[in-house]
């Protein structure tokens, strides 16, 4: 049998006639893929013939070998070139997200982030008027012609006159810069009312949510002394759901996105979270691990698990998404989306955590409630336990160019570029993964970490394993539903128009 090792025979024997590879065995089939992304599965005969060096030019193997980027000598070096230049377009565009943390209070004290929110009466964890505008005036440095203004907390809307001005406040800057700009909610929606609604729904802001499934879970975990937290997200999300409808948008691609975290109380309940989402009329849901930033040890030991049961809750999940869509119910589980648009779609998503460098400083910027900007909402949330090393500046003090060229940024991009990491340089997956520095540097102590030992690189290779499985090995019905999930999604609505702010000018600065 040909063994891992045998790699350097491959090499070898075929320097001359491919580009250099990588090789993984899945599924009993030995996975080729190349820097450009694109990926050959063959038997071991195959492979045997490969490293031999017996396979004629006119071989069948040779061609796909050829149409895949594989063969040096008819490498067509201008598509390659070009796909690259494509998928690594994000390096030099500048930071596109910007995460505003305008309170820190929220009203509900879930117990996987009691250690990083604050009580309702700390009103001085609240971002005042001036320090927004100096966070807004720093993200319009960001050279990108696309920037999402993303609203985060603890709960966003405890601190709503802040929101309304940064929303009209950012219209009326980009009335001159003509950015493609989007404004992004994420919210419990428990402070949600009517008014606050119209004028979301008429700013045409993105809404995002939590929900952990059903009442007996979500409400385990995510506890409110002011009622059911679940009933009450439930209902504003119906109600926003409707909204878009009046507007003529079409349901299938415009709802509120729910979020579920996964704890170890969801693990046996995969499949009554996702009929749950389907109940209430979800038509996506977003399955990621429980990361360890700004954990206090004992909500870990209350709610952590090991990799090896998310990834079993993670097939369950995903096997059962593909049931209700062969149902007919169509329902799209983002993680899988995101690598069959790497694997399969062969662009780049640019989602900030999964490319190579990642988007710390990058890729997005957090703005913590006093002005502070950090490298992403994780970095500002090891601060919160206390650590500011990923802290790059101040907004209004820091020029973006000096936050972003400085050697905090510069040492995470170092630390996330896959090349630099020696098991990453040599693995199968390092066309469509990425690592990240503050799951590095907590779990690990250091940026760069050790792959080897690493529950992100664990829980990676666990994917990547599995999507490749199940698109060498699904049915026809499968295949189709992942190349379906790999074709890229616009939701144009929520881009604001360019003189959007200039009907806007006056209408609330200054009211
Ligand atoms: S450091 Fe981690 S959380 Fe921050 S942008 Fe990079 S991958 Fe994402
Ligand atoms: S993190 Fe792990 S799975 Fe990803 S490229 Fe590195 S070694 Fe491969």
């Amino acid at each position: 049998m040909t063994r891992p090792s045998d790699l350097s025979m491959l090499a070898r024997a075929t320097q001359t006639r491919l580009v250099p590879v990588r090789l993984r065995q899945v599924a009993g089939q030995w996975l080729l893929t190349n820097d450009f992304g694109h990926h050959v599965a063959l038997s071991g005969e195959d492979l045997a013939r490969l490293m031999g060096d017996k396979l004629p030019a006119g071989d069948p193997l040779w061609q796909t070998l050829n149409e895949n980027h594989f063969v040096a000598a008819t490498l067509d070096r201008a598509a390659v070139t070009q796909q690259m230049r494509e998928r690594l377009r994000f390096v030099r565009s500048g930071p596109n997200l910007h995460i505003f943390v305008v309170t820190l209070r929220c009203n509900h004290t879930c117990v996987y982030c009691h250690a990083s929110r604050a009580p309702m009466d700390a009103v001085d964890m609240d971002m005042d008027i001036a320090t927004a505008e100096r966070c807004v005036d720093t993200a319009f440095e960001s050279p990108s012609p696309a920037l999402t203004i993303e609203f985060q907390g603890g709960e966003p809307l405890a601190n709503w006159p802040v929101v309304e001005h940064i929303i009209e406040y950012g219209l009326q800057k980009n009335a001159l810069a003509g950015r493609s700009l989007m404004f992004s909610l994420v919210s419990n929606l428990s402070l949600m009312d009517d008014e606050k609604l119209d004028y979301l729904i008429d700013r045409k802001v993105q809404i995002c949510t939590s929900l952990d499934g059903p009442a007996f879970l979500h409400d385990e975990v995510r506890k409110w002394k002011g009622g059911p937290s679940h009933d009450t997200t439930v209902k504003w999300m119906a109600r926003i759901n409707q909204r878009f409808i009046d507007q003529g948008l079409d349901p299938r691609q415009y709802r509120v996105e729910a979020l579920p975290t996964v704890t170890r109380l969801s693990l046996p309940h995969a499949k009554e979270i996702l009929d749950h989402y389907v109940d209430i009329g979800c038509r996506s849901i977003f399955l990621r691990h429980l990361d360890p930033f700004g954990w206090a040890a004992t909500t870990k030991e209350r709610l952590g698990y090991e990799m090896a049961d998310f990834l079993t809750f993670y097939k369950e999940a995903y096997f059962h998404v593909v049931e209700l869509n062969r149902r007919g119910i169509d329902f799209v589980e983002r993680t899988a989306a995101l690598f069959a648009a790497k694997i399969i779609g062969h662009w780049e998503p640019n989602f900030l955590d999964l490319r190579s460098p990642c988007g710390a400083g990058i890729g997005q910027i957090a703005y913590n409630h006093d002005g502070r900007l950090f490298t992403c909402d994780e970095g500002r949330m090891v601060d919160r336990a206390g650590d500011d090393c990923f802290c790059i500046g101040k907004a209004g003090e820091t020029p973006l160019s000096t936050a972003v060229g400085g050697e905090v940024v510069r040492a995470m991009a170092l630390a996330s570029v896959l090349d630099s990491h020696p098991d990453c340089a040599m693995c199968a997956y390092k066309p469509y993964c990425g690592v990240c520095p503050v799951h590095n540097y907590c779990e690990q102590g250091s940026l760069h970490g050790r792959m080897q030992d690493s529950t992100w690189c664990q829980k990676h290779m666990g994917l990547f394993d599995f999507f490749f499985e199940r698109w060498l090995n699904g049915d026809e019905f499968e295949k189709g539903l992942l190349m379906r999930w790999a074709t890229p999604r616009a939701l144009d609505h929520f881009v604001q128009e360019k003189n959007e702010g200039t009907h806007r000018l006056g209408e609330r600065i200054g009211e």
